[in-house]
C-alpha cells in the first residue's frame, strides 16, 4: 500500500433540520473534549451559519447556486458561503439531485465555481438501490466521477473532499457494510489513479449513509475510508461527537 497523508474528515449534514439551541449544544459538547486528530465540520441550513462562535470545527453550506450572482430568488451564492466564514460545501447530495433535478453536468458547474472561490467541496456520489442490485454501481459511480474530472481536470482533486453515499443508505438505517463501503472507495480511488496515482491517494474519501456511534469505528477503519458524512446522526450532538472520535488516528 502506498504511503498517503490524509487527514481523516468527518462532516455534519443537518439538512432542513436544527435550530440555534442546537448550534448551543453543539458548541458545548464538543468544547470539553480534543479532536485535533480528526477535521470537523458542520454544515447547518444556511440562516444558522451566522449562529456559530469560534469553534475547533469547521462550517460548510449544503449547497450554493450555479450563478454566481444576480437576480436568482432563494438562491444563495458562493461568494455568500465564503463570507460567512464557510469553508467547505456539500455539492451533488443524493437529495439535491432528486429534489431539485441536479444533473451530474451541473454538479460539475458547481465544483468548478467553488473551486474557484477556494470552497472544498464534499462532492457526493452513489447509487440507488436499484442499480446496487443489478450490478452497475461502479458504472454509475464513475461517470458521476467522470462529469466533475471532465470539468476542472484531475488536479483539482486535491482539493476536493469525496463522499460515497449510496441512496439506499441515507437515512434508512440500512448501513453499507464495511467491505461493500471499502470495495466502492477502493474502485473510486483506483478510477482517479488511472490518471493520477499520487493524486488519487491524498483525495479525502468519505462514507455517508446511516452512520452512527455504532458502525463508525468499523467502517471508518477500513484503509479506503477516510472519514463519513453524517446525517440523522450529526443532530444528536453526543452522537456526532463519537462518531468524530471514530476518526482513525
Ligand atoms: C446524508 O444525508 O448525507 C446522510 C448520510 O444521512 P444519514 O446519515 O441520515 O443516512
Amino acid at each position: 500500500m502506498q504511503m498517503n497523508n490524509r487527514r481523516p474528515l468527518v462532516a455534519g449534514n443537518w439538512k432542513m433540520n436544527g435550530n440555534l439551541a442546537l448550534i448551543k449544544q453543539i458548541e458545548e459538547t464538543f468544547s470539553k473534549t480534543d479532536i485535533s486528530h480528526v477535521d470537523v465540520v458542520v454544515c447547518p441550513p444556511f440562516p444558522y451559519l451566522g449562529g456559530f462562535s469560534d469553534n475547533d470545527f469547521a462550517l460548510g453550506g449544503q449547497n450554493i447556486s450555479h450563478f454566481e450572482s444576480g437576480a436568482h430568488t432563494g438562491e444563495t451564492a458562493v461568494s455568500m458561503l465564503k463570507e460567512m466564514n464557510c469553508q467547505y460545501v456539500i455539492l451533488g447530495h443524493s437529495e439535491r439531485r432528486a429534489d431539485n433535478y441536479e444533473s451530474n453536468e451541473l454538479v460539475a458547474n458547481k465544483v468548478g465555481l467553488a473551486l474557484k472561490h477556494k470552497l472544498t467541496p464534499l462532492f457526493c456520489v452513489g447509487e440507488p438501490e436499484d442499480i446496487r442490485d443489478n450490478g452497475q454501481f461502479f458504472d454509475f459511480i464513475a461517470e458521476q466521477l467522470n462529469a466533475v474530472i471532465k470539468e476542472v481536470g484531475i488536479a483539482a482533486f486535491n482539493d476536493i473532499v469525496i463522499a460515497y453515499e449510496p441512496i439506499w443508505a441515507i437515512g434508512t438505517g440500512k448501513t453499507a457494510s464495511p467491505e461493500q463501503a471499502q470495495e466502492v472507495h477502493a474502485f473510486i480511488r483506483q478510477h482517479l489513479a488511472k490518471q493520477d496515482s499520487n493524486i488519487a491517494n491524498q483525495c479525502v474519501i468519505l462514507y455517508g449513509g446511516s452512520v452512527k456511534g455504532s458502525n463508525a469505528v468499523e467502517l471508518f477503519s477500513q484503509p479506503d475510508v477516510d472519514g463519513g458524512l453524517i446525517g440523522g446522526a450529526s443532530l444528536n450532538p453526543e452522537d456526532f461527537l463519537s462518531i468524530c472520535l471514530a476518526a482513525k488516528r
